[in-house]
């Protein structure tokens, strides 16, 4: 078993993009992947939104994020598929199929999705014989042949002018008239002579003998009609799978995508989510390394806070440190700064991050006097929580202060959480009072 700060499991752009920064961060990190890195994009031909790569095969740009992600030191296992994610305190267990088991503070799942399947009589058994869901793998097994592809979104188009290098002549199944696909590539795809879309129409069965595929049947306008094609490639959409890798309950929509805040996290404190997997407007490499960018900088910052609140309440269960993390803010204060002020209604609890502070207290004369000073791991500002009194110190940045700012349900849940630390706090505060 290996102790890591981050897993990521995914080795598409969203996992490499995460894994990039956090091996820039200096962070210990492991990047899982079922197969070999790219993910989505080993799919597709030709990515041409990608800014600053005009025209980009998704191979390539698959290998220049790893070796990228690798130049600053990140691990990664390929053919190490994941086959659960579960929680133990403080940490995140993550278990391969192989039964290793890896733990770490934060894990950003990024592990995409797999294609929708028509689920038509045929469509199993001819899988792999004239049943395809990625023309980039297998378009070149169909050289002079006639070919199908189902869908009307970007993926159909896209794989399909792929495919019309090799068909002598490509019909485009479309269940509406409307496509969804942009522009550009309804106006490639459907400008070739070899190409012919059918619609409305849904497929019923495919067809074939023993050597593969050599019909689909497809209703159209109340009737069955047969097209005699020798490979039909399906692009109806998506499957996320992130979810399934869950022991225990995550939000996810309606279509079983996983639900996070701005920050990623899923409503697993600790757990991210990026790219395919999670749901949001649009599948776009785009987006899938944005997103995994906020993921990692929010995993970092959420490591760093769990090892400061485990540090200053080192009594406490981890699973109550894990949730207490989640609910504090991080709050910054430049030397000279008030953080709590002495007379002042008492709202949270505040575990030093970085820097120093200095407690005063009024004097009879009105003047101050310097009471305390607290260093990084020390929390002041329980007094007012525990009675619910004014504060009775002001507490003012000596340095650049960074704070951990718990509130009171928090600190409640902290108090609650062990006798120890209820103990360990109550004398803390009665030495300062
Ligand atoms: P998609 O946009 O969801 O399109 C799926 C298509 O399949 C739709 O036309 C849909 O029809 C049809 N469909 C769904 N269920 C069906 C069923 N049971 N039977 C028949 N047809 C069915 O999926 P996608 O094309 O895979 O794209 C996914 C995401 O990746 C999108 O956000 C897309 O923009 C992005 N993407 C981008 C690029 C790019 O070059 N930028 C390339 C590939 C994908 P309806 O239209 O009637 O719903």
């Amino acid at each position: 078993m290996a102790d890591f700060d981050l897993i990521i499991i995914g080795g598409g752009p969203a996992g490499l993009t995460a894994g990039l920064y956090a091996a820039r961060a200096g962070m210990s990190t492991v990047l899982f992947e079922a197969k070999d890195v790219g993910g989505e994009i080993l799919n597709t031909e030709l990515i041409e939104d990608y800014p600053g790569f005009e025209s980009v095969t998704g191979a390539e740009l698959a290998q220049k994020m790893a070796d990228h992600a690798r130049k600053f030191g990140l691990r990664i296992e390929t053919y190490a598929p994941v086959k659960q994610i579960r929680l133990d305190g403080d940490r995140r267990v993550v278990e391969l199929a192989d039964g290793t088991i890896h733990t770490a503070y934060a894990v950003i799942v990024t592990v995409g999705g797999e294609p929708t399947k028509l689920g038509v009589p045929g469509e199993a058994e001819f899988h792999g014989r004239g049943v395809s869901y990625c023309a980039v793998c297998d378009g070149a097994f169909f050289k002079g042949a006639d070919l199908a592809v189902i869908g009307g979104g970007d993926s159909a188009f896209q794989e399909g002018l792929f495919l019309t290098r090799f068909a002598k002549k490509l019909y485009v199944v479309h269940r509406r008239d409307e496509f969804r696909a942009q522009q550009i590539l309804q106006d490639r795809l459907l400008g070739m002579d070899k190409v012919s879309t059918v619609t409305p129409a849904v497929v019923r069965e495919i067809g074939g003998d023993a050597s593969g595929v050599k019909w689909i049947d497809v209703q159209k306008d109340g009737s069955i009609e047969r097209l005699p094609v020798e490979g039909v490639f399906v692009f109806v959409g998506f499957r996320p799978v992130g979810r399934y890798l869950f022991a225990d309950h995550v939000d996810h929509d309606q279509s079983g995508y996983l639900i996070t805040d701005q920050y990623m996290q899923t409503s697993i404190p600790g757990v991210y989510a990026a790219g395919d997997t999670r749901a949001q407007l649009a599948k776009q490499v785009t987006t899938a390394v944005g997103d995994a960018t906020t993921a990692v900088l929010a995993a970092e910052r959420y490591i760093e806070e769990l090892k400061h609140a485990g540090r200053a309440f080192p009594k406490a269960p981890r699973e109550v440190i894990a949730r207490t993390t989640e609910r504090m803010q991080l709050r910054t204060f430049p030397p000279g700064a008030t953080v709590i002020r002495e007379g002042d209604e008492p709202d949270y609890l505040y575990v030093i991050a970085h820097g120093d502070a200095v407690v005063t207290r009024r004097d009879a004369t009105g003047g101050e006097r310097v009471v305390n000073e607290l260093h990084e791991g020390d929390y002041f500002g329980e007094i007012g929580l525990l009675t619910g009194e004014p504060r009775n110190a002001t507490v003012r940045a000596k340095t650049s202060l960074e704070v951990l700012a718990m509130d009171l349900e928090a600190f409640r849940m902290l108090v609650r959480s062990s006798r120890a630390t209820a103990e360990d706090i109550t004398k803390v505060a009665a030495a300062r009072r």
